[in-house]
């Protein structure tokens, strides 16, 4: 393999040497983006349309002779990169020494990661901008500073940081409602206020953005992954063709998931419901069943109070906790969820979503669901660890 390897290196100087030109109707390369966290780092590459995955990661032993650490390498399909990225990207981390990418044929990019220290690793890929994302997770080299204790999720007692991510932003409305009624800024004056809440109740809140902006779904769990956040709560409002639909649903990431989470989930990811089944390919390698008890545990706990809490004349419909596939819910070792806190295409709910009140009535239920989880004491099951 590692002749091979070399071959194609070499084939890839000659055909640059012969001047060959780059073939038509190749994606590009937009941006390589990488973040370090305690326990793994993430790379991101962008890209201007779907890249085919030629194969699974494959490992390599070091390379003495050519002094090559030890490396993990992908064949992205149908992407130009030309040489732009062959010198690479340093990271040093304790996990990579850097990333580099170089085109391999005439249609296909190598990316390359030089490791510093492996464990495992997890590929997927993501629509909406296009991009690939590979996670690798390791023991940091130590750097003097002492690393910080692994979570245990089991341990709710020391719940403590939450991070509150109010869905959409910028340029993403996300649904339209009745009343000129938008998504993004339901789920900002929402989550604002059950931030608040939170604090109240002695959390330390962090969001994944406090204003009108722009993000990427892998920008607002990196926000939860680098804080190492105990508990993730996205925010977001629901929509329906038919008016008449309405009520609160609270979901949690899981392998299995009904039809109508799809569409749900298809709507918050920002892909089609074709793109779905790509997503649902790479959701069942991940592995997201070992958390799921505690985000299922959380999601009860906070669907009852948005129920079951609320003040009388807020009667709300009761759409149950279900699971879906979203992203922003793809977190290493956090439990997380998804609150979809009414229908903005339903007049009734329309309405009340545009008043404060109601909102504040809203975050103060999420709130007491959050902590009867940190102040439960008995222990969740494992679901699905087996
Ligand atoms: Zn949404």
């Amino acid at each position: 393999m590692r002749r091979a390897v070399g071959l194609l290196g070499g084939l890839l100087v000659v055909l640059i040497l012969l001047g060959v030109e780059r073939p038509r109707g190749l994606g590009d390369v937009v941006e390589v983006r990488h973040w370090s966290y305690p326990d793994y780092t993430r790379i991101v590459v962008e890209t201007t349309r779907p890249v085919k995955l030629k194969s699974e990661i494959h490992r390599l032993g070091p390379n003495q002779r050519a002094n090559r650490p030890e490396r993990l390498y992908v064949d992205l399909g149908g992407l130009w990169v030309g040489r732009k990225y062959t010198q690479g990207i340093k990271l040093g981390d304790g996990l990579l020494q850097g990333v580099r990418l170089g085109q391999n044929t005439l249609s296909t990019t190598r990316l390359v990661l030089d490791l510093q220290n492996y464990e495992r690793h997890r590929m997927f890929t993501l629509p909406n901008p296009d991009r690939v994302v590979i996670d690798v997770y390791g023991r940091r080299e130590s750097s003097g500073r002492e690393a910080p204790a692994r979570r245990m999720p089991a341990d709710r007692r020391k719940t403590k940081t939450v991070v509150i991510d109010p869905g959409h932003g910028g340029r993403d409305p996300g649904a339209l409602g009745l009343y000129s009624v938008r998504e993004k800024d339901v789920t900002l004056k929402l989550a604002k206020s059950l931030g608040s809440k939170l604090e109240d109740l002695g959390f330390e809140v962090l969001f994944t953005r406090k204003s009108d902006r722009t993000m990427r779904l892998e920008e607002r769990t990196a926000i939860a992954e680098a804080a190492r956040a105990d508990l993730f709560v996205s925010i977001h409002a629901n929509a329906a063709p038919r008016r008449s639909v309405n009520g609160i649903e609270t979901y949690y990431l899981d392998k299995n998931h009904e039809r109508h989470s799809l569409t749900v989930a298809a709507r918050e990811n920002g892909v089609s419901r074709e793109q779905m089944n790509d997503l649902q390919k790479t959701l069942a390698k991940l592995r997201v069943s070992e958390l799921s008890g505690y985000s299922r545990h959380l999601a009860d706990l906070v669907q009852a109070e948005l129920v079951g809490g609320l003040p009388r004349r807020y009667r709300v419909k009761d759409l149950g906790v279900k699971k879906g596939p979203f992203y922003v819910l793809f977190l290493s070792d956090t439990p997380a969820i998804l609150v979809e806190a009414g229908f903005v295409t339903n007049k009734t709910e329309a309405k009340r979503l545009r008043s404060d009140a109601y909102l504040e009535a809203l975050a103060d239920r999420i709130a007491t669901g959050v902590a009867r989880y940190r102040d439960s004491g008995q222990r969740v099951a494992r679901q699905g660890a087996s």
